[in-house]
């Protein structure tokens, strides 16, 4: 079989494989192909379609700068709408005779010697391409918790983000494991439905207000025919997110409103001063993700619904068995507890110059790159949210844009220069990741008193950026190829 080469191979169809997709071909690139290992596009979108599904960064921002859409029928989208929105740019764009579905990268290997990357294929095909361009996802991977007994229950069971929707849950007894971002999005929705809900709480999040509503007529009319109608709503939410960034990074005490907000929420939602006790933090906000909802503390004051913060001791055959030794007895365990983030799953499938994959590379000294998009050691990879890319305040849509437009000036530049190959510098890398790390310090995630899974296992933050947005996309403005060690094409 011959091997294919292309320019640039881009795994994933989120956000950022068809961002990168889109902005490629714009730059007048017509030799790439995206690989996709589910059946289509929308990543995050296209898996989680659980009950109540939506995004909590109202729409106007949570998308492609490029592509508005008129068509938001609220101010934070349902699942459904994300989704529609996402095959619809694809389609609009023209960009899908490049994708291959149901195709998962297995392993991408540099060769030092033919300047490229040999990639494997789960279609059995070997693709080589000149630059890798990883968009699998940050958020991506369910993670299950590790509860002694797990495998062997007996009912059904399923992660939040791959919802069983053949299974029937009016009037049975439910379990949630998990009170994060999507935890508080399902509850609501279970408690309209089910006999019984258990929620396992191990910490109580802050929850702020969601100011969710649907958009009038004459403003989705505004939207259609005026686009700088469009505009002036996605500049006021980029700023008012972006006022979220002193209070995390700089000092706490600003958050102060906040939270303020957030503890007035848990009053208005909750009755019972017992209930409205355990769910209210013990830790700094901001310091964890802030969610947004007007619907989980009422959800958890009803009286089909236990909040259980008592430990996890085991799961039985039949229940969930808690530290205090109490068994509760349940049909369906949804299981909410977030996913592999720290430890991005792709990095197993990506063998850089030394031989070693991007995980042994960054098992040490946990995930590190430079710009969160390059890693030394793995000429011509281009990560989109890669390491300290994350955000607890704003769009992640903003990030990867920001990021794509480094990439393309980097391909650009290689192509203007001869380049083969280019990879940032030992010293360059180890320099931003200290400014990093410096800045972190004094973040409400290093010091607000709470763990979570912004940290890795050494206990650093490697996956969120610890400076306002427009910082990121000031300094991926253009490629810096004096930052890197290039290789001229033969
Ligand atoms: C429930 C939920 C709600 C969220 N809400 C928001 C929000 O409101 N605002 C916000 O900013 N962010 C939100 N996020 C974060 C969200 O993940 C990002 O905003 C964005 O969707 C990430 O896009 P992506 O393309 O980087 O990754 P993804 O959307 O995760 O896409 C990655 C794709 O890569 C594919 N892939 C992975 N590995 C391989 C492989 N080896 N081979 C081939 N394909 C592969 C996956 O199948 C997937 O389709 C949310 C996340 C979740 C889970």
């Amino acid at each position: 079989m011959t091997t294919q080469h292309v320019q640039q191979l881009v795994v994933g169809a989120g956000f950022a494989g068809l961002g990168a997709a889109i902005k490629l071909q714009e730059s007048g690139e017509t030799d790439f192909l995206v690989v996709e290992k589910g059946g289509d596009v929308g990543g995050t979108w296209r898996d989680n379609t659980y009950p109540g599904a939506a995004c909590d960064v109202p729409s106007q921002l949570y998308s492609y700068s490029f592509a508005p859409n008129p068509d938001w029928t609220m101010s934070f989208s349902p699942q459904p709408e994300i989704q529609a929105y996402i095959r619809r740019v694809a389609e609009e764009s023209r960009v899908l005779d490049r994708f291959r579905f149901h195709t998962a990268l297995e392993e991408a290997r540099w060769d030092d010697q033919a300047q490229h990357w040999v990639v494997t294929l789960s279609d059995g095909t070997t693709v080589t391409a000149t630059s890798l361009i990883s968009g699998a996802g940050g958020l991506s991977e369910p993670k299950l918790p590790d509860i002694d007994g797990i495998d062997t229950f007996q009912g059904e069971i399923f992660h939040s983000a791959r919802w069983n929707h053949d299974v029937d849950l009016a009037g049975k007894r439910v379990a949630v494991i998990g009170t994060g971002a999507s935890a508080i999005q399902i509850v609501p929705e279970l408690q309209k439905v089910v006999d019984h809900l258990d929620v396992y709480q191990r910490t109580a999040p802050y929850v702020l207000p969601r100011h969710d509503r649907s958009y009038t007529r004459l403003e989705r009319l505004a939207f259609r025919h005026l686009p700088l109608v469009q505009q002036v709503y996605r500049t006021a939410i980029y700023w008012g997110r972006e006022g979220y960034v002193p209070g995390f990074t700089l000092q706490p005490k600003l958050a102060w409103p906040a939270k303020q907000m957030a503890l007035a929420n848990i009053r208005r939602g909750i009755s019972d001063p017992q209930l409205r006790e355990r769910v209210t933090p013990t830790f700094e906000i901001g310091c964890k993700r802030i969610l947004i909802s007007n619907t989980y503390y009422p959800a958890l004051d009803s009286a089909n619904v236990d909040l259980v913060t008592d430990p996890i001791a085991k799961i039985t055959g039949s229940g969930i068995v808690t530290a205090d030794g109490v068994e509760r007895e349940i049909d369906v365990l949804v299981v909410a507890t977030g996913f592999h983030t720290t430890e991005q799953p792709i990095a197993d499938h990506i063998v850089g110059r030394e031989g070693r994959t991007l995980a042994e590379t960054w098992r040490e000294g946990g995930m590190a790159g430079y710009k969160g998009t390059a890693v030394h050691g793995f000429p011509n990879l281009f990560q989109i949210v890669g390491p300290n890319t994350g955000l607890g305040h704003s769009s992640m849509v903003f990030i990867i844009e920001a990021q794509l437009t480094y990439v393309v000036d980097a391909i650009r530049t290689m192509r203007r220069e001869g380049l083969a190959s280019v990879e940032p510098r030992a010293e360059v890398q180890a320099q931003w990741n200290d400014d990093l790390h410096r800045r972190m310090q004094r973040t409400v995630w290093t010091t607000g008193g709470c763990s979570s899974w912004y940290l890795d296992a050494h206990g650093r933050n490697t996956t969120l950026w610890p400076r306002s947005t427009f910082a990121f996309r000031g300094l991926l403005a253009s490629f810096d190829a004096d930052a890197y060690h290039q290789e001229v094409s033969a």
